[in-house]
């Protein structure tokens, strides 16, 4: 019979850890004559209880195997933990938060084995629940990024999906440091279906993200996917040249004309600040490229494993 690894990152879960366990057991008993699981927990440095739940569950339950980091490494660093821990024909990554509803599982195990896709991912459809303002600068990112990236960003893309063993090979043959899994998982290509389902609030515990956190997860991911940034830092730049070489024609024209005494104090300040606050933009714009590659010349780890069974 075949296998079906079940990947879930964990930080700081110990409030839901025991709802979602009955819950997956719930699936993975009724999808029993079909196939077998098994459940990777990553805990991600977590410092409340977390990882003594895990392993107690594990005592009882041998298809349970986990990996605990040595600190904190975030959810891109757990996934990819996971999906090289996971030994499984097909493999789910899916929040310990039962946001994403484990019961779509036997959907999407359908969707691979009978209509032949390689990866069933999930797409929420409403963001109730969510302050305005986030949803707001979320559908901001998703349509910039989109525009200046090569590799589709879908809106609303959960992490929440199920895939073949030859889908997660290939995510696992990417070995960036700099890792934005929703640009990853996109990127690979492969024929994928989209299961849209209402959001749900988390069963229990608190959630991860703050405003600012999301922010710079967004920078990362526009960093990780497109290069546009830089081309519009030299647009500008030769935008600004242009302007100026007209302008120093006038000013001369004007001298010879007129004779034109000095003048104009406020207006250099303002072009001086105008173009030296254009002139850093554009720096930090290189600076954010050459900070990820200096990360990826490291080669460091993406993670750092404290203990496994
Ligand atoms: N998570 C993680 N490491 C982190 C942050 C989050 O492994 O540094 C896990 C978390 O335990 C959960 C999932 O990633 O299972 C999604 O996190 P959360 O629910 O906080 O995010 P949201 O659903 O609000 O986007
Ligand atoms: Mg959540």
């Amino acid at each position: 019979m075949k296998l079906l690894s079940v990947v879930v990152p964990c930080y700081n879960e110990q409030d839901v850890l025991p709802l979602f366990y009955n819950k997956i057991v719930e699936i993975a008993d009724k999808m029993k004559i079909s196939v077998n699981f098994e459940i990777v927990f990553i805990d991600d440095g977590s410092l409340d209880k977390t990882l003594l739940i895990i392993k107690s569950l594990s005592e009882k339950d041998e298809r349970i195997k986990y990996i605990s980091f040595s600190r904190n490494f975030g959810k891109e660093a757990a996934i990819y933990a996971g999906l090289k821990k996971a030994k499984g024909e097909f493999v789910a990554i899916i929040d310990a938060d039962l946001q994403d509803p484990p019961k779509l599982l036997l959907d999407m195990y359908n969707g691979i084995v009978n209509e032949d896709y390689d990866c069933i991912a999930t797409q929420r459809v409403t963001r109730q629940g969510e302050p305005h303002i986030r949803s707001f600068f979320t559908r901001c990112f998703y349509s910039l990024i989109n525009k200046i990236s090569k590799t589709e960003i879908v809106n609303g893309a959960r992490d929440y999906r199920l895939m073949t063993r030859q889908v997660v090979n290939s995510i696992l043959s990417l070995r960036e440091y700099n890792r934005f899994s929703k640009g990853i998982f996109s990127w690979i290509g492969f024929k994928t279906k989209w299961i849209p389902y209402e959001n749900v609030e988390r069963a229990a515990g608190k959630t991860k993200w703050s405003f600012w956190t999301l922010l710079l997860y967004s920078f990362d991911g526009i960093v990780a996917f497109s290069t546009a940034p830089l081309a519009i830092a030299s647009i500008i730049g030769m935008i600004l040249f242009f302007i100026s070489i007209v302008l120093i024609c006038i000013i001369i024209a004007k001298t010879l004309i007129f004779g034109d005494p000095v003048s104009g104090y406020p207006s250099t300040v303002c072009i001086i600040m105008f173009i030296g606050g254009i002139q850093l933009f554009c720096i930090g714009i290189l600076g954010q490229y050459l900070s990820k590659t200096y990360l990826e010349s490291k080669s460091r780890p993406v993670y750092i494993i404290k203990e496994e069974k």
